[in-house]
Parts: structure tokens; sequence; C-alpha cells
């Protein structure tokens, strides 16, 4: 994996984003937000649709350029499903004996801001971080009805977790059983989330647990591309204010958002890309690890996705353990 060297574009994109987050919050108004009882004008408009042209570009910019290689398709097939991973993608190798370590990846990458708090905020106590969270819900987001998604929810999904956790997880939105109790990730696919997380010699109060969109997309299909405009802010704030280490991107349209590449997932696997101070994962979603047959393959789908947790413990310093070594 190589990574395209900063042009003095990439360096002008950088500091202008950076400069209207700061500006942003100087004027005390939350990014990509607003409060419920003030209208968006075209100001807030044009100035968002800025803020988000400078962060593409800036992503554009710092995406690395994945290997030559006929194991990486360019495309997979479309997604028809909550399934999201490609069918028959072979999956490039993450881990190799001559794969640089995770801390070599940071260290080596040129795109990485000089200090990791040029992309903070200023540091927040666990304490104001779930203050925070809990105004975004109450306050920003309400009983939203920005989109269509809105008309056939029982319960928004907001996110759950600790405030303050170092490991993010993202998925892509709710499913029938998150949508009847609104919390995420409570299904079978949460449970099989929940191992993989002690797996990671964690439990899921260390963690925090988000998705792209908020509301259940009818029948399970993918959300649409309006859908994911009108809610991303929402996870973006999300991050902002949790200022995690890592973030586990779970399923291709997660990654594609937050890696900012409309890609396959396997073309997005392997690589650890820096994400406002964080780093950026992607690995399975765990309804695709459920769903894919026969039980030899799902076996092995599993073993990638654990490759891919091993690179988020390398980075939060986490010790793989002894009967998880040989997997
Ligand atoms: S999906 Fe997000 S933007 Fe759409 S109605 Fe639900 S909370 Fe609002």
């Amino acid at each position: 994996m190589t990574t395209r060297p900063l042009s003095p574009l990439d360096e002008k994109w950088t500091r202008r984003l950076v400069q209207a987050i700061r500006c942003y919050h100087d004027l005390g108004v939350s990014w990509l937000a607003f409060p419920p009882d003030r209208q968006r004008g075209p100001f807030h408009d044009t100035w968002h649709e800025w803020l988000l042209t400078c962060e593409r570009e800036w992503r554009a910019a710092r995406t690395p350029v994945p290997p030559a290689s006929d194991d990486v398709p360019d495309r997979e097939p479309p997604v028809t499903s909550r399934e999201h991973a490609p069918v028959g993608v072979s999956v490039q190798e993450v881990i190799k004996p001559s794969s640089p370590s995770a801390d070599e990846w940071a260290a080596d990458d040129p795109g990485l801001p000089a200090t990791e708090t040029e992309w903070s905020l200023p540091a927040m106590s666990a304490a104001e971080k779930a203050a925070a969270l809990e105004r975004l819900q109450q306050l920003e987001l309400g009983e939203c009805t920005r989109c269509k998604l809105s008309d056939g929810r029982r319960h928004i999904v907001f996110g759950e977790g600790n405030p303050d956790a170092g490991l993010m997880f993202v998925g892509e939105g709710p499913g029938q059983e998150e949508d009847r109790t609104g919390r995420p990730f409570v299904g079978r696919a949460g449970q099989l989330l929940d191992d993989m997380i002690r797996a990671m010699s964690l439990d899921r109060s260390q963690v925090y647990i988000a998705n792209i969109v908020k509301c259940r997309p009818p029948g399970n299909r993918d959300p649409e591309t309006d859908e994911i405009a009108a809610c991303q802010p929402f996870l973006f704030r999300q991050i902002e204010i949790i200022q995690p280490r890592v973030i586990v991107c779970l399923g291709r349209p997660a990654a594609c958002l937050l890696f900012g590449r409309k890609t396959s997932l396997g073309a997005l696997r392997g690589s650890i890309i820096p994400y406002q101070g964080a780093r950026l994962i992607a690995t399975y979603h765990p309804s695709y690890l459920l769903r894919v047959k026969p039980p030899a393959r799902q076996k092995e789908e599993k073993l990638k996705a654990w490759t891919d947790l091993k690179l988020a413990m390398n980075i939060l310093g986490l010790k793989v353990p002894a009967s998880n070594r040989q997997k």
C-alpha cells in the first residue's frame, strides 16, 4: 500500500477545512447541526455545502492508492440486501509478515496532522462528552423528520456506549429489532458484534456503537443517498464529541462514507486511514458474517474480520488473548 504524496492543493484544502471547523465552533454553532428553534437558511446551506466540499476534497486527497493486484476488483457487484460484503470477492491479505505494524503505518503517513489535537475540539472529560451527546440527541436530533425514514420508524436509534470510548463501531442502519428497542446492534448481528468485542478483550460498555442512519430503512434495504446525507451530520458530530482513537466501519456503506470512497469493501479492508485524530478500519458487517454460506466460507470470512479487528487492537495497544492467537 502506498500513499499519494501530499500536494500543495491537498495542504490548501486541509488548512481551509481546519480553519472552517474552528471558525464554526468559535461561532458557537454545532457543526452541521441546527438548534431546533432555528430554520436552516441559504447562508447555512452555502456554508454547509462548502464545508462538505472541503471535507470531500481533503479525504480524496488523502486516500491511499491501493496496490495494483488482480485480487482486488475495481468494483463489487451491487449490494441488493443488507449483506454488506461482495460475494465471491477475493479479499487482499491484510497482515503479511512483511507488513508494517499499525504504528509504522501511522508514522509513515505524511497526511497525519502535525499534532492530533489539530483535529480535535478542546479536550472534554467523559462527563462533558456524555452531556454533549445528550444535547445532540435531545436538542438537535429530537424527533427528527429530516428524511423519509422517519415515516415508518418506531424508534430513532441514536447510538449507545461509552462516551469516552477509544473504540467506536459504525454500522449502516437499524434493523427490525433495533427499531423495536431503540438500541443499536441488539439482534443476532448484535450478539455476534458482542462476541467480536469480547474477543478483543473488551465489553460493550467500553466501546461506542452507532450507525450512519438512525432510523430503519423499510425492509432493511440500504439507505438511500438523500437519507445518508440528511443523517450523516449526526454521526460526524458523535465522532467529534467522542474523539475515539479507532473507528471500525462495519460493512461497505459505513466504510465508503467514512473513507470517502465509493468502492468495494475488499478495496478498503486493510487500510488504516487517519480521520479527525482517529484511525479508520473497515471490516465485514456482522449480519453479512451470519448470512454467508457455506459454513467453511463463513469461517473464512470471520477469520478475515478477526484480522481486521487485530489491526484495531494493535493501534489501541490491546494484547491478543492467548486463546485467540491462533485464529
Ligand atoms: S434517518 Fe436520520 S435524518 Fe432521517 S429521520 Fe431518522 S434521524 Fe432524521
